[in-house]
């Protein structure tokens, strides 16, 4: 890829880096506001959303999830089986199509996952089933604010799991906690994990991951004893439940939340397989969701400095930018085109733009290798690593490979929890 292609912000104007500010992410170039609460992602904040995708794909298909991709126009008739057509209220996006069918925009996909299973879940045998998708999810917010923290539509990572019994539902319960510290982790963002309420999901008991931020609406409490809860799940207002002691609430932005639905929604839709003593039951549930386009925002928010995004290494845009130093440009686009080649997320600078342009966009952009070309060789910077000087043009590709590579080998690795290791390494 080349600098020349991209939308890129302003990097001369210092005030675009305002961590505060209600437009930070349009003025940095990853998203642009289509309407109040409504917003594409630019490329930039495309290939960085891919790399959060991909890193949390990979966990849940280490904890034997799968995936699935839902209709998002859905009929009105199964939101009526699970009687969220009323309950879920106006933010239920409601709508006619042709022939005066009622249907709605899924908000999210409980209803979608229990209809599927009806038609392909017959005995305790065919359980557990995990599925999950990464897609956009529509809400009728009254008052969307904060960019991407409250909208109409947004991207969430959910799934929904099916079990013979509760015990194995507390296990896929453990699990996912576990991949969504892991993916966390890899987004940098230390997310607390708190005790919920099951609020328009409904289910018996659910844990949120919450980030301490002050743009966040949730409120929770977090006792030195350990114990952390929402603040409508405390017992008594500002006293911990579990030790007593006096605690203050703190502001957050839910990032993620995890649910035991027990068999709220297998019971109300009638999704029955034949049990080990032949008698037909009812599969246990559990569901959770991501906030993915949110967790950009927290990202960004988290990882900001005084001339750019500090981006995790996971989730940086470029694994390698590339500067050029002469007018002789056909060393670096070779390079750019071998790297490519490899699946490497490359940005060649190939703008006629001074030393210190070019170094405000790598800056900007912050990623884990850049290459400098200096005269006829190559500097290299590794982040973290010491800086290899007089490389030549051909000896760049195995150079990039061994320091990417290095941080791939945990990808062999075969246990659960080995292979929940974000493979490039957490948050620096
Ligand atoms: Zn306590």
């Amino acid at each position: 890829m080349f600098a020349s292609h991209m939308i890129l912000p302003d990097l001369r104007n210092q005030s675009i880096f305002d961590r505060l500010s209600p437009t930070l992410l349009s003025d940095l170039g990853l998203i642009h506001k289509g309407a109040a609460g409504r917003f594409s992602l630019l490329p930039l904040g495309t290939l960085i959303f891919e790399r959060m995708k991909k890193i949390h794909r990979r966990n849940m298909l280490a904890a034997g999830a799968i995936e699935a991709t839902f209709l998002s126009l859905a009929p009105a008739d199964t939101w009526r089986e699970s009687g969220r057509w009323d309950s879920f209220g106006p933010a239920l996006i409601k709508t006619k199509l042709h022939g005066d069918q009622a249907a709605c925009l899924n908000p999210t996909h409980e209803e979608a996952a229990v209809t599927i299973m009806r038609d392909w879940l017959t005995s305790y045998r065919d359980l557990p089933k995990n599925l999950f998708c990464i897609q956009k999810v529509y809400r009728d917010e009254p008052r969307p604010k904060s960019q991407l923290l409250r909208t109409h539509e947004f991207v969430m990572a959910d799934s929904y799991s099916f079990h013979q019994d509760s015990s194995d539902a507390d296990t896929c319960y453990q699990k996912m906690q576990d991949v969504f510290s892991t993916t966390f982790a890899a987004y940098g963002l230390p997310c607390q994990i708190i005790h919920a309420d099951n609020g328009l999901i409904g289910g018996s008991r659910s844990v949120e991951f919450q980030l301490p931020h002050e743009l966040g609406e949730s409120r929770f409490v977090a006792c030195s004893c350990g114990y952390a809860a929402d603040v409508s799940v405390l017992r008594k207002e500002g006293i911990c439940n579990e030790c007593g002691e006096e605690i203050e609430a703190i502001k957050g932005i839910e990032l993620g939340h995890i649910f035991h639905l027990e068999t709220t929604y297998s019971a109300k839709m009638s999704l029955r397989v034949r049990g080990q003593n032949n008698k037909m039951q009812h599969p246990v549930m559990g569901c959770t969701g991501i906030g993915m386009t949110r967790s950009l925002q927290s990202i960004v928010m988290s990882h900001l400095k005084e001339s750019g995004v500090a981006w995790p290494k996971a989730v940086a845009p470029f694994d390698v930018v590339i500067q050029s130093d002469s007018n002789e440009k056909s060393q670096m686009i070779g390079i750019e085109a071998n790297l490519a080649a490899k699946g490497v997320s490359v940005l060649a600078d190939d703008r006629d733009v001074s030393k210190a342009a070019q170094n405000a966009l790598t800056d900007f952009t912050s990623p884990p290798i850049v290459l400098k070309q200096v005269g006829a060789h190559w500097d290299a910077v590794a982040k973290g690593n010491s800086v290899e000087t007089g490389i030549s043009a051909e000896a760049v590709l195995p150079y990039v490979d061994a320091i990417l590579l290095a941080g791939q080998k945990s990808q062999q690795k075969q246990t659960f929890a080995e292979r929940l290791e974000p493979f490039d390494g957490a948050a620096e």
